[in-house]
């Protein structure tokens, strides 16, 4: 069955891998997070029945309430966290999500790792980047990146597969999926979490190896 859903996502793929192919890359290489944030299970199934895999909510409670029994349906849905973290929700955060995008503070590296161990988990794990330095976003300071990196990997004995960002909203994105890619470059990290609906062609062009996209997917949300 086609729905207004199945034919979004299936535009956004292929603006991946045209993306990807004016750039040399895989379009493989890119791991479409498909945001259902605010949409129930019904507005979703659409696309777990086109055989999409993998999505991203932004709060713990939310997704605790609809996702459970999706993935009690589904076992190959994986599902990553992309909003901030409070480090009393690390437990629940652990055992349902597959991916954190959003370790940005000793506190939850250390939570995070409490929970990991407990659990028995292995989550893939980024650390949140301000690249724009703003007051009121979650993230690391861009230049404190060597120093939480090694204290996610060596105090807490963490994993961490890459780096995330979230550019300001009036400024151009470009800029700062370039710094994030030149970040992860030099601390060795493989993954980039970068690009929304409005501009995850550009990121994949500066090296996003995940992308975040909801509304060009889902809808413009209420
Ligand atoms: C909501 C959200 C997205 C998706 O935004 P769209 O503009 O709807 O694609 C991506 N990343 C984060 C962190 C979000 O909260």
């Amino acid at each position: 069955m086609t729905s207004a859903t199945t034919t979004r996502l299936a535009d956004v793929e292929t603006r991946i891998a045209s993306a990807a192919k004016s750039v040399g890359r895989a379009p493989t290489d890119v791991t479409l997070i498909a945001v259902s944030k605010t949409y129930d299970a019904d507005a979703i199934l659409p696309a777990i029945e086109a055989g999409h895999v993998t999505f991203g909510e932004n709060r713990v409670q939310e997704a605790q309430k609809k996702w459970p029994a999706l993935k009690e349906q589904f076992p190959d849905l994986k599902l990553h966290l992309i909003g901030p973290l409070q480090s009393n929700k690390a437990h629940d955060a652990v055992a349902l999500f597959d991916a954190i995008h959003t370790i940005d503070r000793p506190k939850i590296a250390r939570a995070i790792a409490k929970e990991i161990a407990a659990q028995n988990r292995t989550p893939e794990l980024f650390i949140q980047v301000n690249t724009g330095n703003e007051p009121q976003k979650a993230g690391i300071d861009p230049k404190d990146t060597p120093g939480f990196l090694e204290l996610c990997k060596n105090e807490c004995g963490l994993e961490i597969s890459g780096l995330m960002c979230i550019p300001p909203v009036y400024e151009e994105p470009a800029v700062h999926f370039a710094l994030l890619d030149k970040l992860a470059h030099e601390n060795g990290l493989k993954d980039r979490s970068m690009g929304m609906s409005a501009d995850f062609e550009a990121a994949i062009e500066l090296g996003a190896t995940h992308i975040r996209v909801g509304s060009a997917i889902f809808g413009v949300r209420s």
